[in-house]
């Protein structure tokens, strides 16, 4: 197996390679034993793990992928990380002629996706301070009216940060009609009053993430959208429910998708319901039809059904939820119900 850039890597040995075009690889055997292949430039930033790789540095002059072929002898099977750059892979296949490559999900993903209970408390630390920011945004803390979408989004941020968050992974604020995008990216629109603000903000705090999303109405919630997001609310209730171990992660899905489809708005939810969440703030497993993998203890995902009308509005409602063996257990417990915040 090859991991360089990504999450397989620090997950497995606490080592962050920078994401530059410099190779920095570890070649993980069949037989465990490991190398690390790294810029001798690097070297001091690797924290030595005795008993699990060993390093070899390379020069500027030296071509790390020739090293890195060297290094798997003659493996028929090499499995590669998602995020390995293209380049290093192009350079490597000549090489390597007779291999077959598979993806290294195969092999650590049932390691990453089932946490253990340091990893648990780090996902509910992130989640508690990602509420604490929603928790702000319900209280009317956190202006909206005559700021733009982009403003608000910079103080979310600045708000995730404030709550302990190392990094900021994304802060999607969206007013009105641009909710109806759900991956809106926030912009000079300025928010007005009577209107629905889709929030979905989330970083990494101690390696693992948060990942949440709250609606609010600046004023009068219109009747329409009172009864959509009822519907929302249910389906988001139903879906975190249905994440018992054993259940199916496509399952999780169904059952959100049946309750906003009998409310009519089937049409309008256009997205898998939820992503596992850990390092990554997407990664295994997928809570999307066709995903037959059963759930497992430990699985942490988002459960995030939404209803986007075009042109008109959009509504989304996520939590970060574990399965575990007493049942869902949610990492995010701020208000699920459409607050109407003067602010
Ligand atoms: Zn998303
Ligand atoms: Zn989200
Ligand atoms: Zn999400």
């Amino acid at each position: 197996m090859l991991l360089s850039v990504g999450h397989d890597l620090p997950y497995l040995t606490g080592y962050h390679a920078m994401p530059l075009e410099r190779l920095t690889m570890l070649v993980v055997g069949r037989d465990g034993v490991s190398t690390m292949i790294v810029p001798r430039l690097e070297v001091p930033r690797v924290v030595e793990q005795p008993g699990v790789f060993t390093i070899v540095a390379w020069n500027e002059t030296d071509n790390p992928v020739a090293l890195v072929a060297k290094h798997l002898g003659n493996a028929r099977t090499i499995a590669v990380g998602d995020q390995m750059w293209a380049r290093f892979l192009v350079e490597l296949l000549p090489l390597v002629p007779n291999a077959r490559f598979v993806r290294a999900v195969d092999v650590v993903g049932g390691l990453r996706m089932a946490k253990d209970k340091a990893e648990i408390a780090a996902l509910a630390a992130a989640g508690a301070a990602a509420d604490r920011v929603a928790a702000q945004l319900h209280a009317g803390q956190i202006p909206l009216v005559g700021r733009t979408e982009a403003q608000v989004s910079a103080d979310i941020s600045a708000r995730l940060l404030a709550e302990g968050h190392d990094v900021v992974n994304f802060a999607i604020v969206a007013a009105g009609e641009n909710a109806a995008s759900p991956h809106h990216h926030p912009g000079s629109r300025v928010i007005a009053k009577d209107e629905i603000v889709l929030c979905d903000f989330g970083g990494t705090m101690n390696g693992y993430c948060s990942d949440i999303t709250r609606c609010v109405v600046t004023g009068e919630i219109p009747r329409d959208i009172a009864e959509a997001y009822d519907v929302l609310f249910a389906a988001q209730a139903a879906g975190v429910a249905a994440g018992r171990v054993g259940a199916s992660c496509e399952g999780v899905d169904r059952v959100a998708r049946d309750v906003i489809a009998a409310a009519g708005f089937g049409e309008y939810f256009v997205h898998r319901t939820g992503h596992g969440i850990g390092m990554e703030a997407h990664e295994e497993p997928y809570m999307v039809s066709g995903n037959t993998l059963p759930i497992a203890a430990g699985h942490a995902f988002s459960v995030e059904p939404g209803i986007y009308i075009p042109g008109k509005w959009g509504m989304r409602l996520e939590d970060i939820v574990v399965a575990t063996d007493a049942g869902p257990v949610s990492m995010n417990s701020a208000d699920h119900r459409l607050v109407s915040v003067r602010a």
